[in-house]
């Protein structure tokens, strides 16, 4: 044991000991440069110190014992490599320290170059560059500039200042026509800004430098900018950073040198070929910088054809093995290529379909490897009409992208407006300070829909993103007045009629008309284009991949639909089933004054005669769902909202009421509907009489519905057709509520089908935590649960799921409570180990039991993965999520590891 404690720890690996795979350890920049060694390349020699050391000189505010002591063997082997010494007089080896962590954070973190350079050293490294003064004192002022600011946090502007002043002495505003002298002269202002704000003279001690400029590297990976980019990217907070030491090669020797960038296919398209720039004479912060115009890569075949035909002969080992796109930095050093950095390139959407197809053709990687390389998030992207933002269109207001497209069209501000004007061939965009289950033809008619409040699962959202219709919410730059049909916005009045156009990815609204470009990859999923028939290698690459998905899932993929034509849409798109068909939407429009009898019926008769003129309607609702389903699983959820939606809202009511009886009219129908509202009024709704309560307290309604459903399938059955209904209750949270609803259904269901065949299975939704906690009790009562997650986290965590992702979430997403909308994507930890013991003790009481889920997660990549590990069967989704939930299936039951392909 104690042989074991003094053996080492390893915190520096030479390039030639590491390899890509080590990416925790080395960083991704370590790993690479590493694999680059050791394929022969030339990379800078160099070494790397671990992330591991970083880690502990964090948590202990030290270096880590024995990491000296490591650095400094390092350092000697570089030095015996390269023949010179760091910071020698003569003929000095320069360093750069560079930050590299796993995945890349760019500009995030900090880099110091020219690590070495002193009083002395600057002569030598004159000589080394041929009698170059010039150089070397630029050299030497940007070290001390870097270093002053990046490692002693001296303020940067002090620099600036002094290189203004600087130049406004020569008369020039141009870096480059400062003269050695002029620099020389730098350095000392420098010098002396540093001791003012360090009270200690600029080190000269080379070996001080690199320490200090390690220690900076390390502390950077706390800075707030870094924190802030791995709250957003979701990149976790206790990796650290690895630190790369790297021999100085430079660019800006004359002529003979240069920098630049490549791309061994298009990042954009994925279009094969030679991409990228090159800048003569310059160091790669020149380019970032944009101090001189890059020209295009092609153009170094002119200026040193040995170089370029050596770097496009790496651009092809590179790729050939790391089998996908990489990008490239590279330096000429007089006429000398070395190679700085590569790694696998990040790529638009598109271009990681096209790419990952084409890497199969060329034999590179199998289906399996291009299933992984794609995402659900890149295809949803390609699924939405985009706006093409060549023009010089300024939004005017930003509110949360609640269903991704874009839309333009004229502004109305009522749902029968939005009728009106789209059955005349308008495109309409219709704004509403919130929208209501009234509001739905509206919706169904507009091309896109704006709200000024609301979060991502606000009705609005959740209803446009099931129709797939172009949405922003809680836009609340926007004062909405509807009486007056106007919104004001940035100091602009806007009114019905006017022209307005919505990003519903980046919740962006613009005036006017931006115009719009159709996705491909819909009319592919749509059946007009051929994938076999077609020159398009987006959709080739789409259609070879979706296939190989489809092949590789287990779980089934089911829609969220209710009504035919969106059934039939989901069913192009792959859908196996309806995992929830929501009743409530038949309920509205004219069947209204039906459902306004039922709430108001005094006696067993009038409601009795209410639910019978329904019964024939929602018949026909479902015979037209099952028709178009074919014999798929069809689950269709009875009444689940509170019944004073279906009524006008109060305050409406009570001013119709007063004003009619002003005017002496008949108002005794108005009364009554005030009076029932006022009785139905509850303070928290979401928590009150819906779902299965309105079953167990209002006879005859979810009998009405069953009775409906048993019909509809016996008569889509005898007119030779298949139906597979599965009556879903909402909300429960005791078996004894599913016992009771069950034994009505059984036998209005056992009365209805007689020896028709028809099977009607009866289950529940999982939304209420104690529904999830007393599953296996439930599940005795129940051949099927679905996973309703929306109100399963609204209860979980206790979020009313149409106020808070407006309201505060971006406080709770700025402090990293969450990095994601637990309405978004699941949470795993809470909400999820809710589901995870549902499945268990509910798959214990009932061997085989079906779980699906239908909540707005059933179509989030990261939550179709979740409910794959979980085992549920299926999950369903709006239709315009199903192509994206069998994708994300696809690549769940092929991966193994999790991906980080960031
Ligand atoms: C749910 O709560 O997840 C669900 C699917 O039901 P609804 O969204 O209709 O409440
Ligand atoms: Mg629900």
């Amino acid at each position: 044991m104690a042989a074991q404690e003094t053996v080492e720890h390893k915190y520096v690996y030479d390039f030639a000991e590491g390899n890509k795979d080590l990416k925790d350890l080395l960083g991704g920049k370590g790993a690479n440069l590493a694999e680059m060694t050791n394929l022969g390349l030339p990379v800078p020699p160099g070494f790397t110190i671990t992330t591991e050391a970083c880690k502990a000189y964090l948590t202990t505010g030290r270096e880590p014992d024995g990491l000296a002591a490591q650095i400094e063997a390092h350092l000697e082997s570089l030095e015996r490599e390269m023949g010179r010494k760091l910071g020698d007089p003569q003929d000095p080896l320069l360093v750069s320290v560079r930050s590299g962590a796993k995945f890349s954070m760019p500009g995030m973190m900090e880099t110091v170059l020219n690590v070495g350079l002193n009083d002395r050293s600057v002569v030598g490294l004159s000589a080394q560059a041929g009698g170059n003064d010039r150089f070397a004192w630029d050299s030497y002022r940007r070290l001390i500039q870097m270093f002053g600011k990046t490692v002693c946090e001296v303020p940067g502007e002090e620099f600036e200042h002094a290189l203004d002043d600087a130049k406004r002495a020569k008369g020039t505003q141009n870096d480059l026509d400062l003269d050695a002298d002029d620099l020389r002269g730098l350095v000392d202002a420098y010098k002396k800004i540093f001791a003012k704000h360090t009270g200690r003279e600029f080190p000269q001690e080379p070996r001080e430098q690199l320490d200090l400029a390690i220690r900076a590297v390390f502390e950077s990976w706390n800075a707030e900018r870094a924190v802030v980019y791995r709250r957003q990217e979701r990149i976790p907070a206790d990796l650290g950073t690895a630190v790369n030491v790297v021999a100085m090669v430079f660019g800006n020797l004359g002529a003979d040198s240069g920098t630049g960038v490549a791309f061994t296919r298009d990042p954009g398209s994925g279009a094969q070929g030679i991409y990228g720039d090159y800048l003569a004479n310059a160091q790669g912060e020149d380019v970032v910088a944009g101090i001189r115009n890059t020209v295009p890569l092609q153009e170094l075949e002119q200026i040193d054809k040995k170089s370029y035909d050596e770097l496009l002969d790496y651009m092809a080992r590179l790729e050939e093995h790391y089998k996908d796109l990489c990008d490239i930095e590279f330096t000429i050093e007089r006429g000398k290529l070395w190679m700085l950095q590569t790694r696998v390139g990040k790529r638009t959407a598109a271009a990681a379909f096209v790419i990952a197809g084409q890497l199969v053709d060329e034999g590179l990687i199998d289906l399996d490897e291009a299933l992984h390389r794609v995402n659900g998030a890149q295809l949803a992207q390609l699924m939405f009409p985009r706006f093409r933002l060549d023009h010089e269109f300024q939004p005017v207001a930003k509110g949360i992208g609640a269903s991704p497209g874009a839309a333009s069209g004229k502004v109305v501000f009522t749902s029968a407006r939005a009728v009106e004007l789209a059955a005349e061939g308008e495109s309409v965009i219709l704004v509403r300070r919130e929208t209501n289950p009234d509001d739905l033809n509206g919706m169904i008619a507009a091309k896109g829909i704006l709200t000024s409040r609301g979060g991502k699962t606000s009705h609005a959202a959740v209803v446009a993103r099931g129709m797939g219709k172009t949405c922003v919410s809680g836009a609340d730059e926007l004062d909405v007045n509807v009486p007056a049909k106007k919104f004001i916005v940035a100091g602009q009045t806007v009114t019905e009629g006017d022209i307005v156009s919505i990003d519903g990815t980046t919740g962006k609204v613009y005036l006017g008309e931006v115009p719009v470009m159709p996705s491909e990859v819909v009319q592919y999923f749509e059946g007009s284009l051929d994938p076999e028939h077609i020159d398009n290698p987006l959709v080739r690459a789409v259609h070879r991949i979706m296939t190989h998905a489809d092949e590789k899932r287990r779980l089934r993929v089911r829609t969220n639909a209710d009504t035919g034509a969106d059934a039939a849409r989901a069913r192009r798109f792959g859908a196996e089933g309806i995992g929830l068909c929501r009743t409530e939407h038949m309920f509205l429009g004219d069947r209204r004054e039906l459902v306004e009898r039922l709430i108001l019926a005094s006696t067993d008769e009038e409601r009795e005669a209410a639910l019978a003129a329904l019964l024939p309607l929602q018949r026909e609702d479902f015979i037209d769902i099952f028709r178009e389903m074919d014999g798929l699983p069809v689950t269709v959820r009875l009444i689940d909202p509170p019944l004073h939606e279906f009524l006008p809202p109060l305050e409406q009511l009570a001013v119709n009421v007063a004003v009619a009886q002003e005017r002496g009219e008949d108002v005794a129908k108005e009364e009554a509907l005030l009076a029932a509202v006022r009785r139905m009024h509850e303070e928290n709704p979401m928590l009150g009489l819906r779902g299965v309560r309105l079953g167990l307290v209002i006879p005859g309604l979810f009998a009405m519905q069953v009775r409906a459903i048993a019909e509809a399938a016996v008569e889509v059955t005898r007119s030779g057709g298949s139906a597979c209904p599965e009556i879903m209750v909402p909300l429960v949270g005791a078996v004894q509520e599913l016992e009771t609803v069950r034994a009505e259904a059984e036998k209005i269901i056992a009365e209805v089908v007689g020896d028709s065949g028809v099977e009607v299975l009866i289950g529940t939704m999982i939304e209420v935590p104690r529904a999830a906690l007393t599953a296996g009790q439930i599940a005795e009562a129940a051949q099927f649960f679905s996973f309703g997650t929306n109100d399963l986290t609204q209860m979980g965590w206790g979020f009313s799921r149409d106020d808070v992702e407006g309201a505060f979430f971006w406080r709770y997403l700025e402090l990293g409570i969450f990095g994601i909308s637990p309405f978004e994507s699941i949470d795993r930890e809470g909400v999820g180990r809710l589901v995870r013991i549902a499945a268990e003790e509910g798959r214990a009481a009932r061997p085989g039991l079906k779980l699906g889920v239908c909540g707005e997660h059933g179509g989030d990549p990261d939550s179709v993965h979740f409910f794959h590990e979980v085992g549920l069967d299926y999950v369903s989704c709006s239709p315009f999520r199903v192509p994206v939930a069998r994708l994300e299936a696809g690549r769940a039951a092929i991966t193994t590891t999790g991906s980080d392909s960031r």
